[in-house]
C-alpha cells in the first residue's frame, strides 16, 4: 500500500457516529493531522486511539503542507481531520489535499458525518440540486448583499450559522428573500437538544427571537430556492440593472441585464 493521506470525516455531535473504518484508519496512520489537537486528543482517547497529533489549521495550513507532503512521500501515511464532521467542508485541508495531490500522493476519503448533508436529509426542501453557501459574512454589508445575490437562485441553499449571529442571519434572509420563503432551521444535530424547525423565514425568525433556547447551539439554515418564474427573474434583472448602471449607459445595462436574468428588458427599467 502505497503512502496515503486519509481523509476522515469524525462525529458532528454523537460518537457513536465515528465509523469503524474511520477509528481503524485512525489507529493505523503514522500521524493525525488536526485542526485543534486538543480536540481531537480528547475524541481519540475515548476511542483509546494514541497517535501523534500535528496541528493543522487556517494560520499554518500553508506553512506546514510542504513539510507534510514530504513526510508522505518518505512513506508515511497520515490521516486529516477537523474538529468536526467532514475536513474541507468550511474547515482546514484543501490546501494539503491540493498539495499532496500535485504531488502524485494517494488521497483517500474515510466519508461519515457533514452538518449540512445531515440538515438536508431531515429537511423535507429539495435536495436534487442544492447550493452550499457555507458561513456568510460575518459585516452586515457583506451579508446582505450576498444574500440578494443569492434571492433568485432556484437552488435550495444550505447555511452555516453561528449562535451569536442566527438572529440577524434569518432577519437579513427574510429581508432579501421575502418573509414567506419556505426553510428549514437544524440546530444541535446528533446531539441531545437537537431540533429541526420547518416554516417561513418569518415564522422561524420568530421563534428564534422568542424562545433563547433556540439560539442555543449549532445551526444549518435551509432555504428553498425561489421558483423559475417571471417575478423572480425581474427582481435578478433590476438588481443587475442597478449595478450595472452605475458603469454603463442605460440601454447597454439594461440589455445585459436582461440577457444574464433572462427578464423582459422593458421591465428593467423604472426602479
Ligand atoms: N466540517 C463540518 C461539517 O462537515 O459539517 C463543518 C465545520 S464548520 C466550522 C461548523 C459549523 O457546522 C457550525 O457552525 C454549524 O453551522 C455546523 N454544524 C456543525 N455541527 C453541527 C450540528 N451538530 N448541528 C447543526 N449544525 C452543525
Amino acid at each position: 500500500m502505497p503512502a496515503t493521506l486519509h481523509v476522515v470525516a469524525t462525529p458532528i455531535g454523537h460518537l457513536g457516529d465515528l465509523s469503524p473504518r474511520a477509528l481503524e484508519t485512525l489507529g493505523g496512520v503514522s500521524a493525525i493531522c488536526a485542526e485543534d489537537t486538543r480536540h481531537t486528543r480528547q475524541l481519540l482517547a475515548h476511542f483509546g486511539i494514541e497517535r501523534p497529533l500535528l496541528a493543522l489549521h487556517q494560520h499554518n495550513e500553508d506553512a506546514q503542507a510542504g513539510q507534510l507532503v514530504e513526510r508522505l512521500r518518505a512513506g508515511d501515511s497520515l490521516a486529516l481531520v477537523s474538529d468536526a464532521g467532514t475536513p474541507l467542508v468550511s474547515d482546514p485541508g484543501y490546501r494539503l489535499v491540493r498539495a499532496a495531490r500535485a504531488a502524485g500522493i494517494r488521497v483517500s476519503p474515510v466519508p461519515g458525518a457533514c452538518a449540512a448533508i445531515a440538515a438536508l436529509s431531515v429537511a423535507g426542501l429539495a435536495s436534487d440540486r442544492f447550493a452550499f453557501e457555507g458561513f456568510m459574512p460575518a459585516k452586515a454589508g457583506a451579508r446582505r448583499e450576498r444574500l440578494a445575490r443569492l434571492a433568485a437562485e432556484p437552488r435550495t441553499l444550505v447555511f452555516y450559522e453561528s449562535s451569536h449571529r442566527i438572529e440577524e442571519a434569518l432577519a437579513d434572509m427574510a429581508a432579501a428573500f421575502g418573509d414567506d420563503r419556505p426553510a428549514v432551521l437544524a440546530r444541535e444535530l446528533t446531539k441531545l437538544f437537537e431540533t429541526v424547525l420547518d416554516g417561513t423565514l418569518a415564522s422561524l425568525l420568530a421563534r428564534v427571537s422568542d424562545d433563547p433556547n433556540q439560539r442555543k447551539g449549532e445551526f444549518v439554515v435551509i432555504v428553498e430556492g425561489a421558483g423559475d418564474d417571471a417575478d423572480a427573474r425581474v427582481a435578478e434583472g433590476k438588481r443587475l440593472y442597478a449595478k450595472l448602471a452605475g458603469h454603463l449607459p442605460p440601454s447597454t445595462a439594461a440589455k445585459l441585464a436582461a440577457d444574464l436574468s433572462g427578464a423582459p428588458r422593458k421591465a428593467l427599467y423604472g426602479g
